[in-house]
C-alpha cells in the first residue's frame, strides 16, 4: 500500500474484532460511575494552546516535548488535547459550573494526543478515561477516587494484578522548601546527574525522583526525602486517607518517589501499576490539584481527579485472560430465504420478530444464493437456529425452524406462533 494510505504512526485502528472489549470497558466504568453519583462530561478535543502551557505548565514532558500543536487557517494555535484536566477547568470556569463552591463530581472519556515513541502500551493517540472533582478539599473524597477505581479492578477481574501506590506531596509551600533542599543536594552532584535530570534542574527539579535511570537513582538515596518537609495539614490530610483505605481494607504503598512536579498538584497523588505489561505498568494515575482553578484566573477551587489508560487496559484484561466470553456472543437466528416472494415475506417476518423479541440477533441473508451457500452462511455466522422459508413454506404461512448446533429436528412453525416459540429457545440457549 502506498505510504500516503497508512494509519499515522502511534495511531491505532481499533477493529471490529476489539471493540467488543473496548465497549464493555467504558460501560462497565459508566455504569459504576453512574452508581456512585458522577456526570459525564464531554469536551472538545482540541482547545488553544495557551490552555495547556498554562494548564500542565511548561517544564512537563507533555508540554515540551508532546504536543500535537499547529495553526488553524486563522493562523491561530491550536493543540490536540493530550489530556482532559485542563479543558474540564476550562469549561468549569467558561460555565461558572464551579463558582459558589458549587461541587462538581465529573467524568470523561476520549482520545488524547501526545508526540511519544510508539511502543507497547504507549501511542500517539490513546484513550483514557478519568474523573475530576471539583470543591471537595478533604481526604474523603480523595478516598472515594480511588475506592472507586478498586472496585472498577474488582469488576474486570484485575484487582490481583494492580497495586496502589500512595504519596502525599504536601501544600505548594512545603514542596517549594523541599525543592530547595533537593536542588541544593543535587547541585553537588549535577555532574553526575543523567542529561534528561539536569535539564530538569532548572524546569522541574522533582521529576528528577521519577527517573528511570539507575546512575541517578543510586544518586537519589541519600537525598532529603519529601515527608520531612511536609506541613501538618497536609500529614493530618494523608492520614485521614490512609484511614479510609484502611477502613475498606484497601492495601497501598507509600513510594516517596511518586511525585507530579508542578505547584497546582498538592497532597494526595497515586498510581495503580501492574508488573504484567512489561514497561508501560501505569494503569491509572492521579492526584489532587488545589492550586489548579487558581491558575487559570479563577477562584481557588479545590480539585482531584484520575485518568485511566484505555490501551493498557485492554491490554491488561487481554493478558490475563478475564474479558468474559458472552461479549462475543453469536446471532441467535439466520433468516434464510429462496426466491422473492419468500425474501418479501421474510424480511417482513424478520422486522416482526425484531420487535416482538427485544434484544434478539436476528442476521437475515443479504445476496440470495442456493439452499447450499444459504446454510453454510447459517452455520458460519455461529447463529443458534435457522429460519427457512422457501415457496412451500410461504404458501402454508410457516417457517422451517432448525437448530443449528446440538441436538434437534427441523420443525415447521406457523409464523404466528414464531415469537412466542422463539423467545422460549432463546432463553434456553
Ligand atoms: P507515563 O509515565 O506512562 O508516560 P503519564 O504520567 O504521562 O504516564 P498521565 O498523564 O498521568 O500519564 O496519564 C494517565 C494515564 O494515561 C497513564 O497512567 C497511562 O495509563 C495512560 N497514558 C499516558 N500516556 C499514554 C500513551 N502515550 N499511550 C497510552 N496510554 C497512555
Ligand atoms: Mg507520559
Amino acid at each position: 500500500m502506498s505510504k500516503s494510505l497508512q494509519a499515522i504512526r502511534g495511531m491505532n485502528d481499533i477493529l471490529p474484532e476489539q471493540t467488543p472489549v473496548w465497549r464493555y470497558l467504558e460501560n462497565t466504568f459508566a455504569g459504576l460511575l453512574e452508581e456512585y453519583g458522577y456526570s459525564e462530561i464531554r469536551l472538545p478535543i482540541m482547545e488553544f494552546t495557551e490552555l495547556f502551557a498554562r494548564g500542565i505548565g511548561e517544564g512537563t514532558d507533555v508540554v515540551d516535548k508532546e504536543m500535537y500543536t499547529f495553526l488553524d487557517r486563522n493562523e491561530e494555535s491550536l493543540t490536540l488535547r493530550p489530556e482532559g484536566t485542563a479543558g474540564t477547568v476550562r469549561a468549569m470556569l467558561e460555565h461558572g459550573l464551579t463558582g459558589g463552591g458549587q461541587v462538581q463530581k465529573l467524568w470523561y472519556a476520549g482520545p488524547m494526543f501526545r508526540y511519544e515513541k510508539p511502543q507497547k502500551g504507549r501511542y500517539r493517540q490513546f484513550h483514557q478515561i478519568g474523573v475530576e472533582v471539583f470543591n471537595l478539599p478533604g481526604p474523603d473524597i480523595d478516598a472515594e477516587l480511588i475506592i472507586l477505581t478498586w472496585r472498577l479492578w474488582q469488576k474486570l477481574g484485575m484487582a490481583d494484578a494492580v497495586t496502589l501506590q500512595l504519596n502525599t506531596l504536601g501544600s505548594s509551600e512545603a514542596r517549594a522548601r523541599y525543592r530547595e533542599a533537593l536542588v541544593a543536594y543535587l547541585q553537588e552532584r549535577f555532574e553526575q546527574l543523567d542529561e534528561d535530570s539536569q535539564r530538569r534542574m532548572t524546569t522541574n527539579p522533582l521529576r528528577i525522583l521519577d527517573s528511570k535511570v539507575e546512575s541517578t537513582q543510586a544518586l537519589l538515596v541519600g537525598a532529603p526525602t519529601l515527608h520531612d518537609y511536609l506541613d501538618e495539614e497536609s500529614i493530618a490530610h494523608f492520614e485521614g486517607l490512609k484511614a479510609r483505605l484502611d477502613a475498606v481494607g484497601l492495601r497501598y504503598e507509600i513510594n516517596q518517589k511518586l511525585v507530579r512536579g508542578l505547584d497546582y498538584y498538592c497532597r494526595t497523588a497515586f498510581e495503580w501499576v501492574t508488573d504484567r505489561l512489561g514497561a508501560q505498568g501505569t494503569v491509572c494515575g492521579g492526584g489532587r490539584y488545589d492550586g489548579l482553578v487558581s491558575q487559570f484566573g479563577g477562584k481557588p477551587t479545590p480539585g482531584v481527579g484520575f485518568a485511566m489508560g484505555v490501551e493498557r487496559l485492554v491490554l491488561l484484561l487481554e493478558t490475563l485472560g478475564v474479558v468474559p466470553a458472552e461479549l462475543k456472543r453469536p446471532a441467535d437466528v439466520y433468516v434464510c430465504a429462496f426466491g422473492e416472494p419468500a425474501e418479501l415475506a421474510a424480511l417482513a417476518l424478520a422486522e416482526k420478530l425484531r420487535s416482538a423479541v427485544p434484544g434478539i440477533r436476528l442476521l437475515l441473508n443479504a445476496g440470495a444464493g442456493s439452499f447450499k451457500s444459504q446454510f453454510k452462511k447459517a452455520d458460519k455466522s455461529g447463529a443458534q437456529f435457522a429460519l427457512i422459508l422457501g415457496d412451500d413454506e410461504l404458501a402454508a404461512r410457516v417457517v422451517g425452524f432448525k437448530p443449528l448446533r446440538g441436538e434437534g429436528e427441523q420443525q415447521n412453525i406457523a409464523w404466528e406462533a414464531l415469537p412466542e416459540h422463539l423467545a422460549a429457545c432463546i432463553q434456553r440457549a
